[in-house]
């Protein structure tokens, strides 16, 4: 079988730091080949994985551009899209298209009335309502949770073929000798979303040390922060997530016990996390996959957050981390992080959120994609 992968504009696979989708297709990938898939992806040109042929349509990852006003974002993934439909109409030898592209990727596609195709609903499904309404009948779509689908509407779970959970390669990987060191750590993105602040609160409450992990707004450094917030004329000043930073989170950052790093990648942020005592996960939303939840698991880090979204699927409460339904609940939950054993989160994580896994359940949905469309 040979399927297109569509990786979108935004971040090469795998990202060099911070990367949601990319992160997703970088883990896919190398199993998928194992299996025999061939696997041609579309994505950036600073993309460095191994694959069988690569479509690159933006030279650099497009992030950045993320921030800018919503019809530029749009045409750049219109642009991406359309430079890939171009190319499945040149060639016949695609058996199906993966398709990763929020929002334009299942529209575009449709209307190539090309291989099928099934596309992973990676978000929160109820921030784009317009894009329900022209969801494509013809699509077949996954969800990356239970929690995610549940709350789609009618027309996506008609068309969903099921939710498969997030990998991470930390699940194949020997333990890190990395000593446990005595602070919290919260891994993502800033924004109100991931509840940071109340990371900040409560650890500060308590007296405990925190690292906050993460970019804000695509900035990576406290430097870059600083300089986008000395320049009034930035078009990134009066952001949501750079207001979020430092109204709710800044006032935290005492350069001692709350600290906030920046994003981290590779190693380095394997290791950081690996060192943590807990990861927490104080989440805002209803989290729909929870990549960072899975690799705190694998590092045998016990998560420690709301009971929301994904998290009740990946953590079972009192033996792989602790779950708590309100703020206050959360401040004892830290006292008993010693209690979950790092070993038994390690072993959930190999058997349950390993890329071999995540790769069968997605040639299952392939197989089942191509049935579909051969019925129709
Ligand atoms: N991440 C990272 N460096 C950072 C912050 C986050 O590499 O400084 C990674 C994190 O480890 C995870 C991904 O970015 O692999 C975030 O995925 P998740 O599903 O947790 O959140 P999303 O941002 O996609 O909502």
């Amino acid at each position: 079988m040979k399927v297109l992968i569509n990786a979108g504009p935004w971040l090469p696979v795998p990202p060099t730091g911070y990367g949601g989708i990319e992160n997703v297709v970088a883990t896919l990938i190398p199993p998928l080949r194992r299996m025999g898939v061939r696997v041609v992806l579309a994505t950036v040109g600073q993309s460095t994985i191994e694959v069988d042929e690569v479509l690159r349509v933006y030279d650099e990852g497009q992030f950045p551009h993320l921030q800018e006003p919503y019809n530029q974002v749009m045409g750049i993934a219109h642009a991406h899209q359309a430079a890939l439909v171009a190319e499945l109409r040149r060639r016949d030898d695609i058996d199906l298209v993966h398709d990763h592209l929020e929002v334009v990727g299942p529209a575009v596609l449709s209307a190539l009335g090309g291989p099928p195709v099934l596309h992973t609903l990676h978000w929160d499904l109820r921030k784009h309502p317009d894009f329900y309404g022209s969801f494509p009948r013809d699509i077949s779509v996954n969800g990356v949770s239970n929690s995610q689908l549940s709350r789609a509407p009618a027309r996506l779970r008609a068309a969903s073929l099921g939710a498969v959970h997030l990998a991470t390669p930390l699940a194949d990987a020997p333990p890190l000798d990395v000593p446990r060191g005595e602070h919290v750590i919260v891994m993502g993105r800033i924004c109100p979303m991931k509840g940071q602040h109340i990371a900040a609160r409560v650890c500060r409450d308590l007296g405990l040390p925190l690292v906050m992990a993460g970019p804000v707004c695509g900035l990576n450094t406290p430097e870059e922060l600083n300089a986008v917030l000395d320049d009034p004329g930035h078009p990134l000043n009066g952001h949501g997530d750079l207001r979020y930073h430092a109204e709710r989170v800044a006032p935290y950052l005492d350069g001692d016990l709350i600290r906030w790093i920046g994003a981290v990648g590779g190693e380095e942020r394997d290791r950081l996390y690996a060192s943590a005592r807990a990861a927490l996960f104080p989440i805002q939303w209803d989290e729909p996959g929870g990549t960072a939840v899975v690799e705190a698991l694998a590092l045998g880090v016990p998560p420690v957050g709301l009971r929301r979204g994904v998290l009740p699927e990946i953590i079972e409460h009192g033996r792989t981390g602790l779950l708590a339904d309100t703020e206050e609940e959360l401040v004892g939950l830290l006292a008993r992080v010693d209690e979950i054993d790092p070993e038994e989160c390690r072993r959930e994580a190999r058997t349950r959120f390993s890329p071999h896994v995540m790769a069968q359940r997605y040639l299952d949905l392939y197989e089942r994609t191509l049935t579909r469309a051969r019925r129709r």
